[in-house]
């Protein structure tokens, strides 16, 4: 179980999440549904570790700052951040090394397999396609072999066949029991992903549904319930 409580964090003087707490399940997606600006992405860069916050982060009851938590949660950013001379199978390499991840290099090459990117493993950074760079950064992350995978925006810029993609990719990390969190403005987008979602406003959840409570009631009426 991923459990932040009273999550708060401000930039300087301004509030950018106010006293945020909820769960996801142990191979459960988790949704942080919001319009731009909601907190959304502190919220995931503090999980992440990347942050300085007040407030708890537990995975099983043990605070994530007592745990190696560079090793428990794997981050794709919104905007992936490539090493230009770097290749795509030393983008995974270098963060089996950053993160003493015990990944092997039959792992590897599973990982480049599955995302296709066994014929582009020797491209450099500078040369890769957004969607490219993003499945790269999927590989960077599961690399740590991570318990939660964070998702940031995951679907924006991308064509509508790699949303699919990323779809099956996410739901496929569910299946091996990863738990999913994701941030997103576009609540089309996670339709069939979520168990549970966080809706929030300037920097608060401010509904919370599991996908068995709201049984075939229409999401945008739900969203607009919520926001409106
Ligand atoms: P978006 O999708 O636009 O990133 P979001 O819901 O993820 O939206 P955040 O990026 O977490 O929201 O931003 C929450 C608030 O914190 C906003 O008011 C934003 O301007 C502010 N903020 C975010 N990052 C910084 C920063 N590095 N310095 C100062 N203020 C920031």
């Amino acid at each position: 179980m991923l459990e932040v409580w009273e999550l708060t964090k401000y930039y300087g003087k301004n509030l950018a999440v106010d006293r945020v707490s909820f769960q996801v399940p142990d191979g459960q997606i988790g949704i942080l549904l919001g319009p731009n600006g909601a907190g959304k992405s502190t919220i995931i860069k503090s999980i992440a570790g990347l942050l300085r916050y007040t407030g708890q982060i537990r995975i099983n009851g043990i605070l994530s700052k007592e745990l190696e938590a560079k090793r428990i949660f794997g981050y794709v950013p919104e905007i992936p951040a490539m090493f230009d001379a770097l290749t795509v199978r030393e983008h995974i390499e270098y963060m089996k090394m950053a993160y003493s991840s015990d990944i092997t290099e039959e792992e590897v090459d599973a990982l480049l397999e599955r995302f296709e990117l066994q014929d582009k493993q020797d491209k450099m950074g500078s040369e890769l396609s957004k969607g490219m760079m993003q499945k790269v950064s999927i590989c960077c992350a599961l690399a740590v072999k991570p318990r939660v995978i964070l998702f940031d925006e995951p679907m924006v810029g991308l064509d509508p066949q790699a949303i699919k993609e990323l779809k099956e990719v996410i739901l496929e990390l569910k299946r091996q029991q990863v738990t999913v969190l994701i941030s997103t403005h576009m609540l089309e987008m996670v339709e069939e992903l979520w168990d549970i979602m966080y809706v929030m406003k300037k920097g608060k959840i401010i509904g919370s549904y599991r996908k068995e409570e709201v049984g075939n009631k229409d999401l945008d009426d739900l969203f607009f319930e919520m926001t409106g």
